[in-house]
């Protein structure tokens, strides 16, 4: 049993390290911006991603474990500021397991010049759903402003700071990082191709049944 648990455990740190390395390379994980987390089903064992490191080659052995207040319970260095962000999240979902925030730059930069995505597809509809976190200084208070505004949403923008997904497993909240970019760029290519001309939307009866649906049409795509 306690092998099992190790094993597992061990999984899930590569895991960290394999999606830290591959969003860095989709350049939505920047040197020092950005970080992970992951909570071990059916227990309290979290790891992070340290900080102050370059996250471009991190190792499993770079990773920190934190309880469910954010606190270092082993590593070699220091957690992530954003630690409490993190595990305050896990605490208060039980549906959350995994956080990736990120410092993606299309993400980031709608979320800095207040753009509303319009319901271009299916994609764009949930982006233009998840709620903006109003800037709050880093650690306790911008984990504060993300339990105050995220609600059920598998997301956020963070104004003046990037964007967080969070999910059941980590592929869920990566996938969810990267469909926020890839809307970001259709967005700006578009108003560049059309700049003037109105977006073509999914019809208006399909947006309205997609909106009655809430948060739960969230599961479908992510
Ligand atoms: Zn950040």
């Amino acid at each position: 049993m306690i092998e099992e648990l190790q094993r597992k455990e061990a999984a899930l740190k590569q895991q960290i390290v394999d999606v830290t390395n591959e969003l860095f390379a989709a350049d939505v994980i920047t040197a020092s911006g950005g970080n992970i987390s992951a909570r071990l089903e059916g227990t309290d064992i979290v790891w992070i991603t340290p900080t102050r490191m370059f996250k471009g080659s991190l190792s499993t052995d770079d990773l920190i474990r934190v309880d469910l207040d954010g606190n270092m319970l082993e590593g070699k260095t220091r957690p992530s500021v954003e630690a409490p962000m993190h595990t305050g999240i896990m605490r208060a979902r039980e549906d959350v397991l995994a956080v990736v925030h990120s410092h993606a730059p299309y993400a980031t930069a709608m979320a800095l010049c207040g753009v509303c995505v319009p319901p271009i597809c299916f994609d764009g509809f949930l982006v233009s759903k998840l709620p903006v976190v109003p800037f709050a200084m880093s650690g306790e208070e911008l984990a504060q402003a993300v339990l105050d505004n995220i609600g059920d949403w598998p997301g956020a923008f963070l104004q003046n700071h990037g964007m967080l997904a969070v999910g059941k497993t980590l592929r869920s909240a990566a996938n969810l990082t990267l469909t926020v970019e890839h809307i970001g760029k259709i967005l700006t290519i578009a108003r560049t191709l059309g700049e003037d001309s109105e977006l073509k939307t999914l019809p208006p009866d399909l947006v309205a049944g997609l909106e009655a649906m809430g948060a739960q049409f969230a599961q479908l795509l992510v």
